[in-house]
């Protein structure tokens, strides 16, 4: 432990030495000491909420200190600022008290029991986070994320899926590089040209982070192949551009209870929502069936690349939520965005539909490879990928 002017401070190293008779306090938020903490801390969360009165939470935590009958305190922050203040308030009453320089942040990527330096490193800006921290990140490596589509959804997704820590992420795709992908596709370039792409989406992920496993299907999504496909996942993401490949994941999930996201785009427009089993409406809930009105597809009315790239990341967005629970699912719910005048909207669906063929009332749908036919395009489409 050093004295630096009128602070005594201690670094990550020396805590790691430290006896036994230190307490060590823990004060970022609840969530945050909950989602990862110095072992050996106790956490005392109050202190920098907004209206609180700061001197009586510190004569509360002298109560504490002098209660554990301790002969010194250690207190954290995130980053080791807020904490100086407090440290410095005790040690006018004469406590031994000591700041962690560089906080918990310095802690988190010094410690290499469950993640290597380099790991720590690559996801700290997202491991400080309070809702991720170190259970969260650990709950993304352990997580399968199976994406189905690696044109303009996909690549986007699996982009932000990868750098995220996501362990292991499926791709099923059996298209290859056209010229014409290029304006959106963004994990593909003019060097690729004719190459199949779930082959060169891997060695792209790989490179972007070589802490994950990157499992590759070079087929498309059908009646007969999806129920191996989705079996080993934790979540989909339907990041495909056909209508009738949107119905088939949708019922494939439902009926084997594979939570999954499915959004749609066109032009300046994007919708997704997300499904989890339980009570909650699915996809075809809302839309019912393959249109049978002729409704231009991508190729036809054209789409927009940074649209895209907004619709693709909501949908990694979606994944690493359910992963880590942090925050609230588009579940029972449609986010729509219309990209030329930026207006959002949640449209809520909140009941299922009784009419619905997969989760309804009378179902007609019991296994997609029975139902192969139903599957067959009409010719249309609606807002797809
Ligand atoms: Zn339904």
């Amino acid at each position: 432990m050093s004295l630096q002017g009128e602070m005594k401070e201690i670094t990550v190293d020396e805590i790691c030495t430290l006896e036994k008779n230190v307490l060590l306090i823990d004060l970022r938020s609840k969530i945050a000491f909950d989602h990862g903490h110095i072992p050996g801390a106790i956490s005392f969360s109050e202190l920098f909420k907004n209206n609180v009165d700061i001197n009586t939470k510190i004569k509360e935590l002298e109560e504490i200190i002098s209660d554990s009958l301790c002969q010194s305190v250690v207190l954290y922050c995130n980053i080791g600022e807020r904490s100086k203040r407090i440290v410095e308030e005790l040690q006018q009453t004469g406590m031994d008290a000591y700041n962690l320089q560089g906080g918990y942040r310095k802690w988190l990527i010094q410690n290499t029991d469950v993640f290597s330096r380099e790991e720590r490193e690559q996801y700290s800006r997202q491991m400080v986070l309070p809702q991720i921290g170190q259970v969260g990140q650990e709950k993304l490596r352990a997580a399968n994320v199976l994406v189905i589509g690696a044109g303009a959804l996909g690549t986007v997704a699996l982009t932000y899926l990868a750098s995220a820590g996501v362990g292991t992420i499926g791709i099923v795709e059996g298209d290859v590089i056209e010229r014409s992908n290029l304006h959106r596709q963004t994990l593909y370039d003019a060097s690729n040209l004719g190459r199949k792409k779930v082959d060169v989406a891997k060695e792209r992920l790989e490179l972007m982070n070589a802490f994950i496993n990157i499992i590759s299907y070079d087929v498309f999504a059908t009646p007969e192949n999806i129920n191996g496909l989705i079996k080993d996942y934790d979540f989909v993401i339907d990041a495909t551009d056909h209508i009738e490949t949107k119905f088939l994941i949708n019922d494939a999930c439902v009926l084997a209870k594979v939570p999954f996201c499915h959004a749609g785009i066109l032009a300046f427009e994007g919708q997704v929502m997300t499904w989890v089993p339980g009570d909650y409406p699915c996809y075809r809930c809302i839309f019912e069936d393959i249109p049978e009105d002729y409704v231009p597809n991508c190729a036809e009315a054209g789409i927009i690349g940074a649209m895209s790239g907004m619709i693709g990341s909501v949908q990694a967005l979606e994944a690493i939520k359910y992963i880590t629970s942090a925050g609230e699912l588009l579940v029972g719910k449609m986010f729509h965005m219309d990209g030329t005048n930026m207006t959002t909207r949640i449209i809520p669906f909140e009941k299922k539909n009784i009419r619905c063929k997969v989760c309804g009332e009378n179902r007609e749908i019991t296994d997609v490879s029975e139902y192969g036919m139903g599957y067959q395009k009409k010719d249309c489409a609606i807002m797809h990928g």
